[in-house]
């Protein structure tokens, strides 16, 4: 089966609004600087220098040549392409392109081939450099010829990550359509690549040890390992995503879409964690199903990670991040001693430039910019608008130019115009996925049936608007241990905990944490220990933080609770962790109201709480 929705690319996609300030945000942050500041990314082997080799620099460029090409920015265009040019200027003769150093090629990991690979053609699509599919050509022809020779071994993460280079492999099919050997490397790579069914039965109890097959990241990019892969091989799609994902949520969920892995599979609890590099890379794979399948269940999940999970988890000015973040998390400081994590430092819930270790620090740059270029997609009949967040799309439809707009501010508001400018009439088009959420629908003002999509068409000469609102309300849901999180539509909320941060500044191992990329150690100040009393909830419409989209100060959407103290009590040997479950759920005072944040603002909070039994 063909893709359902093929991706635009960003010489269609123009970000707008909130989503092009928090790229901006983004470039002016971390990822923006991370050539100028991180050894590993600015010394790195890839360019000639002599750090990391391996898988530090192909996903920085992830994400920061598609927040380059997305913002149109010639600093940020330049120093990705002086990148790529080095890379490319250093691919061997028999086409092997990774600074193997030392490391003879039978025992380099593999996995860096696949993702350089996937990430030239990440580059490939926002620039049309000429140079790239040859380069993928003579790169996957050394690969498949050293993979029948014994040349390379598969292991480790190349034997886990078998399907990664297929994003690069699918248009080399396109491009290549007569070279028989791209399919028999396709069958070679997933026969040596991992089966994920021998090891579902792992994932239902923390193994409180380090494995690949419990490995959060790997579990977060195997969800699309089908989907990516079934139309080079030959097989039928059979939806093995759904599969995989709903075990994984049934027994390691987290309320924002992922599942706990710090850094492997933990649980149900609300005070494990879970990886930054987990979080983008399941952006990644629902927005690969979604576009495969058409199923908008995996664009609600796409949503749900998106504009929760991701934003949580990074400072407000993107220099910062954590390699965990966790729902019931109330203090970000180390932990003394050994920390409760199964396979994690005692510092990877700090903010900071690379607490626990630096894979998230180069990784986390693709959650926006592929978001971005997810928003809308291409389908038979037009166009289709997959997730909601403002741009501008510019493209063509049967000769005829044509363009798209949306101005919106959700998830933050629920109202959304749509112009569409034609320069003659069209036969285009625009669709709309409509998310299960939504109860009352308008178009124009008027009040519209409920459906999976808003189909219109019909487009004359001229500039056509529409407008859409969504109607939907706040909810508590029912989390394990009879806990319970407020939702509004794709919004989790949390009891924010006010904090104090300290500022963290040294060299460790020739690394130098400096400000504004230092650690940040935030103390949580406030009453974290509360209970719903009630399950009625009320949304506030704010002003908000300008040119913050996820303000942790002054969020422009929040809702009106009702708590009381309960006693909750510390994890045992904790001074800084909660426990996982109150001691008792009795309300210790009368209801207060108070204000929950979205869960993305709330650096420190509670998200799942139990509700209270009431005095007498
Ligand atoms: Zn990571």
């Amino acid at each position: 089966m063909a893709s359902v929705y093929q991706f635009l690319t960003s010489k269609e996609i123009s970000p707008r609004g909130w989503i092009k300030r928090q790229l901006e945000i983004q470039a002016e942050g971390l990822c923006g600087n991370l050539d100028k500041v991180w050894p590993d990314v600015r010394d790195s082997q890839w360019i000639g220098g002599d750090r990391e080799g391996w898988e530090r620099v192909p996903y920085w460029l992830d994400g920061f040549i598609p927040l380059a090409y997305l913002l149109d920015d010639e600093d940020l265009k330049a120093r990705a392409q002086r990148y790529v040019d080095h890379i490319l200027a250093f691919q061997e003769a028999d086409g092997w392109i990774c600074p193997n150093g030392d490391t003879p090629r039978a025992e380099y990991d593999i996995w860096a081939v696949h993702l350089i690979a996937k990430v030239l053609t990440v580059y490939y699509d926002c620039t049309r450099d000429e140079r790239i599919p040859e380069v993928l050509y003579r790169i996957w022809k050394n690969f498949y010829e050293l993979l029948i020779t014994d040349g390379i071994t598969v292991r480790k993460w190349g034997q886990f990550r078998w399907f990664e280079g297929f994003i690069a492999l699918i248009r080399l099919k396109e491009w290549y359509s007569d070279e028989a050997w791209i399919g028999d490397l396709a069958k070679r790579l997933k026969e040596t690549g991992t089966n994920y069914d021998e090891y579902m039965e792992s994932w239902k109890t923390p193994l409180h040890k380090w494995t690949l097959y419990t490995h959060v990241v790997n579990m977060a990019m195997m969800l699309k390992s089908e989907a990516v892969s079934c139309d080079l091989l030959g097989e039928a799609y059979t939806d093995l995503a759904e599969r995989y994902y709903s075990l994984l949520m049934k027994y390691n969920g987290m309320p924002t879409g992922c599942f706990t892995g710090d850094e492997c599979l933990s649980g149900l609890s609300p005070i494990q964690g879970t990886e930054l590099c987990g979080v983008v890379e399941l952006m990644y794979s629902f927005e690969w199903l979604y576009a495969h399948t058409g199923d908008k269940k995996w664009a609600e999940r796409l949503e749900t990670v998106a504009f929760n999970a991701l934003p949580a988890t990074i400072s407000d000015d993107m220099w910062a991040h954590q390699y965990d973040q966790m729902s019931n998390q109330i203090d970000c400081n180390p932990m003394r001693g050994n920390p409760h994590f199964n396979t994690n430092n005692k510092d990877s819930h700090v903010f900071g430039l690379e607490p626990n270790y630096g894979c998230c620090t180069s990784n986390f740059g693709q959650g926006w910019p592929k978001l971005a270029l997810s928003s809308f997609m291409r389908t038979r009949d037009g166009l289709l608008c997959a997730v909601p967040v403002p741009v501008s799309v510019s493209t063509e439809w049967k000769g005829v130019p044509v363009q798209v707009t949306l101005d919106t501010a959700y998830p933050f508001r629920n109202s959304f115009t749509y112009r569409v400018k034609a320069e003659k009439k069209t036969g285009m088009k625009l669709r709309i996925r409509i998310p299960s959420f939504v109860k009352e629908l308008t178009v124009n003002g008027e009040r519209v049936s409920k459906r999976n999509q808003l189909v219109f068409g019909g487009f004359e000469a001229g500039e056509t608007v529409i407008t859409v609102g969504y109607g939907f309300e706040a909810k508590l849901e029912a989390r394990p241990y009879q806990l319970y999180t407020a939702r509004y539509g794709s919004l989790l909320f949390a009891l924010p905990i006010s904090y104090e941060v300290k500022m963290k500044e040294y060299v460790r191992e020739g690394v130098e944490r400096k400000a504004p990329y230092c650690d940040y150690y935030y103390k949580g100040t406030s009453d974290w220990n509360y209970g719903y009393a009630s399950r009625t909830l009320t949304v506030e419409e704010r002003d908000g933080e300008d040119g913050i989209p996820f303000s942790s100060h002054a969020p422009s959407l929040v809702l009106h609770a009702e708590l009381s103290h309960i006693d909750w009590g510390l994890l045992e040997r904790f001074e800084n962790v909660c426990a996982k479950v109150p001691r008792s759920r009795r309300a210790l005072d009368g209801p207060q109201p108070m204000v929950l944040y979205p869960y993305g603002c709330a650096k420190l909070r509670m998200t799942e709480l139990p509700i209270v039994k009431k005095n007498g």
